[in-house]
């Protein structure tokens, strides 16, 4: 039986979109199948200044889109659906969509992963009225105004600064005593004079009207519990990876899909690759690189599994 694709990728951020890229370009009948715009979580980086090539900060949006074109040039099919399924057949899988069954070789994993609620009272009743999980998208609803940003990681710190320059009221809650953020971004938001840095704090509830009026926040190195007034509450406290079509593929400890070097999964025909994936620093440039080893080893699986078809 031929499947309809030599290669299907399910997820069009940057990492399935530079998978699908270098599938194409190595002649493989390439299909992305994506349920949103693709672009991923780079099309709300408003300034990317370290992806390489780009001397000067690149808009995550135009990134995007410049990935989406250059996969088109090469062939790729894109198809706007979403992903229900993925079963593993012999020699091939089957990937069930809303409107049809495809059949294909491989599949490249590309799901990415999604923001980690903080799951305290208020959170999801104020979710789009002052709680928001991307400050790019909502942060100039609230230019001037006092936001509390939660989270302690590259995230948190990333889009602290960005919010930095629509406030100087910007007030950074981290649990612990120190940040994981990278060292030069933590040292940024310290030495910037709009963020006011209140370590060992966690946040307990939300609270509000028709939108977010204030937080409770706890001190726990002081073990003090009080109330402050906010406007918007950023959460950026990591992500939760989308591996719901995969469960028969091994994953770690939290759940990101292990691969080895190639980006292939335990599963044979199966890769992972971006936020999805067990990997030990997210970039754009990492699942961009990912996406393009993925593809490659990929194409070497499924000229052998062609040639076995047809001794
Ligand atoms: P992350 O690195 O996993 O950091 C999550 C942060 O949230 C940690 O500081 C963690 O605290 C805190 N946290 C987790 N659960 C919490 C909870 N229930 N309540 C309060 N705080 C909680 O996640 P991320 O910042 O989203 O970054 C994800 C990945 O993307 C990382 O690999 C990062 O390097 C990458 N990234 C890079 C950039 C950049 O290079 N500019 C920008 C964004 C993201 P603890 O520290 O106490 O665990």
């Amino acid at each position: 039986m031929k499947p309809d694709w030599d290669i299907i990728i399910i997820g069009g951020g940057t990492a399935g979109l530079s998978a699908a890229q270098y599938a194409a370009r190595a002649n493989l009948r390439t299909l992305l199948v994506e349920e949103m715009a693709t672009g991923g979580l780079t099309l709300v980086i408003s300034d990317l200044e370290n992806y390489p090539g780009f001397p000067e900060p690149i808009d995550g949006f135009e990134l995007a889109q410049r990935f989406t074109k250059q996969a088109e040039r090469f062939g790729v099919e894109i198809l706007n659906d979403s992903v229900t399924a993925v079963k593993p057949e012999k020699g091939y899988f089957s990937v069930e969509t809303g409107k049809k069954t495809l059949s294909t070789y491989a599949v490249i994993l590309a799901t990415g992963a999604q923001h980690r609620k903080l799951d305290i009272p208020g959170e999801q009743e104020f979710s789009g009225r002052g709680v928001s999980y991307c400050a790019t998208c909502d942060g100039p609803l609230f230019k001037g105004k006092k936001m509390l940003v939660v989270g302690g990681g590259d995230a948190a710190c990333d889009e602290a600064m960005f919010l930095s320059k629509l406030s100087d009221k910007i007030v950074m809650v981290h649990r612990r005593d120190r940040f994981r953020a990278q060292k030069a971004l933590a040292e940024r938001v310290l030495n910037n004079e709009n963020i006011t840095v209140r370590f060992n704090h966690e946040v307990r509830e939300i609270k509000g009207d028709t939108q977010v009026r204030s937080a409770v926040l706890f001190d726990n190195a002081e073990k003090k519990t009080y109330e402050e007034e906010f406007d918007a509450v950023f959460v950026f406290i990591g992500s939760i990876p989308q591996t719901d079509l995969v469960p028969f593929a091994d994953t770690n400890e939290v759940g990101y899909v292990i691969t080895d070097q190639c980006m292939k999964s335990s599963v044979p025909g199966l890769y992972a690759v971006g936020d999805v994936r067990n990997t030990p620093f997210r970039q754009v440039v990492v699942g961009a690189g990912e996406g393009a080893v993925a593809s490659h080893c990929a194409a070497m699986y499924i000229d052998e599994l062609k040639g076995q078809a047809y001794r």
